[in-house]
């Protein structure tokens, strides 16, 4: 049987009983059994829970027929879940040696909301420890490789979710992107990453990287099947007092959208085919009749300062929780990127220092959400690259710490203020290795960047490609 590619062709052959959810998980696992040796994507396989969900998908359908899709909107959907969301019975890492044999008691509100909407759990990816890293390469447990071309990262933090996709392994998979986790590896592996609206989806059970920053999001092969889990995650959350329904005044999808590209994204570093990509795309805008501005976010050449300065104070914070007395293996256990951000967060955040970074810091957020704010007074979305580069090699950036940090350059800012992104393929460079771009929108404007990513899909006659292993 062939894998089918969308969560529309899922249910077509399960309703129309051209296979089971029991084939479905066979399939998916049988290619994770062959090809996950080279790709190092998933830390744990849950077949037994997949079993079990889908012989539950089977009867679901035995029982109800085409209305199993009403019911359970996301029916027989396969997930692989990043490495940081609880799930209740099976083992969850954070992909450090902290957590290592860390077997939660209850599930993250996201993971309870897919399972109720009828998703099967195929297991648990890897990722760069504590979500700590842009490459993969921080994961305790040895780093994931890009299906792509083996010699080359997948992206992170959430370079399994990202990786274990691209490569077929499952039909969606689940990221945190605290500064581009989520929108950066889907560049790296060609594939839909979306980063929603600061609190549009609960934070609630899974492990905390910077709380300010942390969005909880996913990826897919298309926009339409990112927009249809969308739709199951996000919303209120008495667990996370962040987590909001949308707003009545959400941003709405006029006839007539404009598209800006800000001058700041475009500047020295960034790499030639990756520009010519961001610049092809905005072509194709262009033709299904978006109109193109230039705009300027003045503020943007601080926004990784800021980041490295908000992020890690959260993360010295957040790390507090795990002294190895209450669960977990004890501090020493930690690695050194986690050690690192330690750290710095503790220095910033220390008397004497709090106002020259970490109040200044905040200060300088504001500007920067500002910059935005201003921005979308004149246009819809904006445009831009994810990465000033395409996937490095394994081993290029992992010495030196400041060349992985610019790495997120071009990603941070939508944390900083809070805003959504959606990362979106768009062919190969010389080397075949992928490039896309991101749009970028006010909060809770997903619905825009939706419309706009499945009708550029629909202009370009977009392919979903698998990475052959
Ligand atoms: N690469 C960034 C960092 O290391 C982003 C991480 C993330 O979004 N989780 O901080």
């Amino acid at each position: 049987m062939e894998t089918p590619l969308t969560i529309e062709e899922t249910h077509k052959g399960l309703i129309g009983k051209k296979f089971s959810a029991v084939e479905l998980v066979d399939s998916y696992l049988k290619q994770i059994k062959a090809k996950d040796g080279k790709l190092n994507s998933f830390l744990t396989v849950s077949d037994e829970v997949a079993y079990e969900q889908a012989k539950s998908t089977d009867k679901a359908v035995a029982g109800l027929g085409k209305d199993a899709v009403k019911v359970h909107p996301l029916l027989g959907v396969v997930v692989a879940f990043k490495d940081l969301f609880l799930t209740k019975g099976i083992r969850t890492t954070a992909s450090s040696k902290v957590l290592e044999s860390y077997v939660p008691a209850y599930s993250a509100t996201v993971v309870r909301k897919l399972q109720d909407a009828g998703t099967i759990s195929i297991g648990k990816t890897n990722c760069d420890a504590w979500a700590h890293g842009a490459s993969g390469e921080n994961s305790d447990f040895g780093p994931t490789k890009n299906p792509w071309n083996l010699e080359y990262v997948p992206g992170g933090s959430s370079s399994g979710s990202a990786a274990a996709l691209a490569a077929n392994f499952s039909l969606i998979s689940t990221g945190t992107d605290t500064g581009g986790s989520i929108r950066q590896p889907a560049n790296f592996c060609s594939i839909v990453g979306l980063k929603p609206t600061y609190g549009a989806v609960s934070r609630y059970g899974i492990v905390a990287m910077a709380s300010s920053l942390d969005s909880i999001g996913h990826f897919t092969r298309t926009v339409g099947d990112s927009e249809k889990v969308f739709q199951v995650t996000k919303g209120a959350d008495d667990y996370d007092s962040t987590a909001k329904d949308f707003p009545d005044d959400a941003a709405e999808i006029k006839p007539h959208l404009k598209l800006g590209i800000p001058k700041e994204y475009f500047g020295e570093g960034l790499d030639r085919e990756a520009e010519k990509a961001v610049l092809d795309a905005a072509k194709v805008f262009k033709k299904m009749g978006v109109e193109l501005v230039d705009i300027s976010l003045p503020h943007t050449k601080y926004a990784i300062s800021v980041y490295y300065i908000v992020q890690p104070a959260e993360v010295s914070s957040n790390l507090g929780r795990y002294d190895g007395t209450r669960f977990g293996n004890p501090r020493a256990s930690f690695g050194a990127e986690a050690k690192r951000r330690i750290m710095l967060g503790t220095y910033v955040l220390s008397a004497g220092y709090y106002d020259a970074y970490y109040l200044k810091a905040m200060k300088v957020r504001s500007k920067i959400i500002q910059d935005f704010l201003i921005a979308f007074e004149n246009v819809d979305a904006i445009l831009a690259p994810v990465s000033p580069t395409p996937p490095f090699k394994l081993g290029e950036k992992a010495g030196n710490p400041l060349q992985m940090y610019l790495a997120d350059i071009l990603t941070v800012s939508a944390n900083v203020a809070g805003l959504p992104g959606l990362a979106m393929p768009f062919g190969f460079n010389s080397k075949g290795l992928p490039l896309g771009f991101q749009l970028m929108g006010p909060r809770f404007s997903e619905e825009v960047l939706f419309a706009l990513g499945k009708e550029f899909e629909k202009e370009t006659e977009y392919k979903p490609k698998v990475a052959k292993l």
